[in-house]
């Protein structure tokens, strides 16, 4: 089944090899201690590499941005230069990725352990609940995905005093920034190069970044199982965008047929990509969660099934890091250490131990309903506060969340770019890898590690994501 995961390891050494070549002389290890000069330049060159090469967002000054396509736009928020990361740990992430990507489609397909693990967040967050619901409903229609396409992202941060490569989280959902991801790779080389001499860095020990591609052919090849030459793809979509359909849109033009055709203005659906609906914002009215379920009840195959959402959830990700429970997934031994070497520690607030400890060392871990996009974590103090109140209440709402070890990566000096400024601040990073499974039953069609995504925030501030403006988009530079 793993077979994919030599062929994986074996690009990663090819990649590897690569790096070899032409090492550098003098290379500049902190960053901090460029010379204004030339940073200007650099500055000015990325800024204008962006802008021709298409790594811009919409920005949110300009009015008619997110409703008129090619308009009002800015460059990306970038970190200017690679972050340094160990190879070995890239490696690890890399070796992972189709381990993982092969787990969560076995745990999508035990609807049971979904329903078991998620019973008591289920009374109390509704949005969950409503998730389950769907769940249920194809569960009692013995409804069967026989086509499974999985675009994931697993994050990880590196832990400074243990160095050990711990995740963060599994992304099931809308996973982000695959092709801004790949030009951001595309522009640090640029600048490594066209500054070799000043910097003295190897643009070989940046990584190919190919997340934007695979993740386009692995939509691709789905289309192409499902069989169909004239169905479409359809793109899911938040308010704020154009050319694709909402989830109200869908509610109002599609229509499913008595063979579990999806029909979207007329046109039969092979893939339903989401890119949204993952938040409760993306669901404000009823329209929404029956598109939703009209969606799931099709034979179109979902990027993600209801299945591989929940699977996804932060309360899943602490399941499986129980004693036993990846065993009940996986056969070999190697393959459930490895994923296991990556677990962080991960408690149920009902375990009264580490709910203890959590108040009287908040600053040690993380509080987290079960919410995608960022923002929605608790940290500090207000672990403490809220832990308290919870056990006051004495209700089951504590099981709305899951309580993690927090995770203390390397500071690091760095260049963060937004609107066209450059900050230095200190900063510490996470490493995304993309994953893409594709399967038609027992064929399993892909199963690869697709490339990554580095972010970068300022040391000081405790999540922050790129859209939320904390956060930089960032390629790695190999040591
Ligand atoms: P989301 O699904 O909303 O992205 P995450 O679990 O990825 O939720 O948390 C959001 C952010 O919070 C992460 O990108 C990271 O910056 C920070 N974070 C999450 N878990 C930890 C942790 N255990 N230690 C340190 N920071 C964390
Ligand atoms: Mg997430
Ligand atoms: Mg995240």
């Amino acid at each position: 089944i793993f077979g994919n995961v030599q062929q994986q390891n074996m690009l990663c050494l090819r990649a590897a090899g690569e790096m070899e070549i032409g090492s550098a002389k003098n290379p500049i290890v902190d960053f901090h201690g460029i010379d204004e000069g030339l940073l200007q330049k650099m500055v000015y060159d990325a800024l204008v590499w962006s802008s021709l090469h298409g790594l811009v967002v919409g920005d949110r000054n300009s009015q008619r941005s997110g409703q008129v396509p090619g308009v009002g736009m800015v460059h990306a928020p970038v970190a200017l230069l690679p972050m340094p990361f160990p190879e070995s740990h890239w490696k690890q992430a890399c070796e992972v990725a189709p381990i993982f990507n092969e787990l969560f489609d076995r745990v999508s397909l035990d609807g049971e352990f979904l329903q078991e693990s998620l019973s008591r967040t289920k009374k109390v967050d509704a949005f969950t609940s409503r998730l389950l619901d769907i769940h249920s409903k194809m569960l009692e229609l013995n409804k069967k995905e026989d086509i499974r396409l999985g675009l994931h992202r697993s994050d990880y941060m590196l832990d400074e005093k243990t160095k050990l490569l711990l995740q963060i989280e599994f992304n099931t959902i809308s996973s982000s920034f695959p092709g801004l991801g790949r030009l951001v790779t595309d522009l640090h080389r640029t600048l490594l190069n066209d500054y070799a001499e000043d910097l003295g860095l190897d643009a070989k020990r940046i990584p190919g970044n190919t997340a934007v591609g695979q993740f386009a052919e692995a939509l691709a090849k789905a289309w192409t199982e499902y069989n169909n030459p004239r169905a479409v793809v359809v793109v899911v979509v938040q308010n704020e965008e154009r050319n694709m359909k909402t989830l109200a849109e869908i509610d109002r033009d599609g229509e499913l047929l008595s063979d579990g055709t999806l029909l979207v203005d007329g046109q039969a659906v092979a893939v339903v990509y989401f890119r949204a609906g993952y938040t409760p914002n993306d669901y404000p009215s009823e329209s929404e969660w029956r598109a939703r379920l009209l969606m799931e009840q099709s034979s179109a195959i979902k990027c993600p099934s209801i299945s591989y959402h929940l699977a996804g959830t932060k309360k899943i990700q602490q399941e499986l890091a129980k004693p036993n429970v990846l065993e009940r997934f996986l056969e070999n031994k190697e393959d459930i250490a490895k994923l296991r070497k990556c677990f962080a520690g991960l408690w149920s607030l009902d375990d009264s131990d580490i709910t203890r400890k959590a108040i009287e060392n908040p600053e040690l871990f993380v509080m987290k309903p079960q919410r995608e996009g960022g923002g929605n974590n608790i940290y500090g103090d207000d672990v403490k506060e809220t832990l308290l109140r919870l056990q006051k209440d004495g209700s089951e709402e504590d099981a709305a969340y899951i309580l993690m070890q927090r995770i203390f990566p390397t500071v690091t000096p760095t260049f963060l770019m937004r609107d066209g400024i450059c900050h230095k601040d200190h900063a510490i990073s996470e490493l995304g890898v993309y994953g893409t499974y594709l399967r038609n039953k027992e064929k399993v069609i892909i199963n690869d590690q697709s490339g990554y995504l580095m972010r970068t925030k300022i040391s000081s501030s405790n999540e922050g994501g790129v859209a939320a403006g904390f956060a930089v988009l960032d390629s790695i530079y190999l040591t």
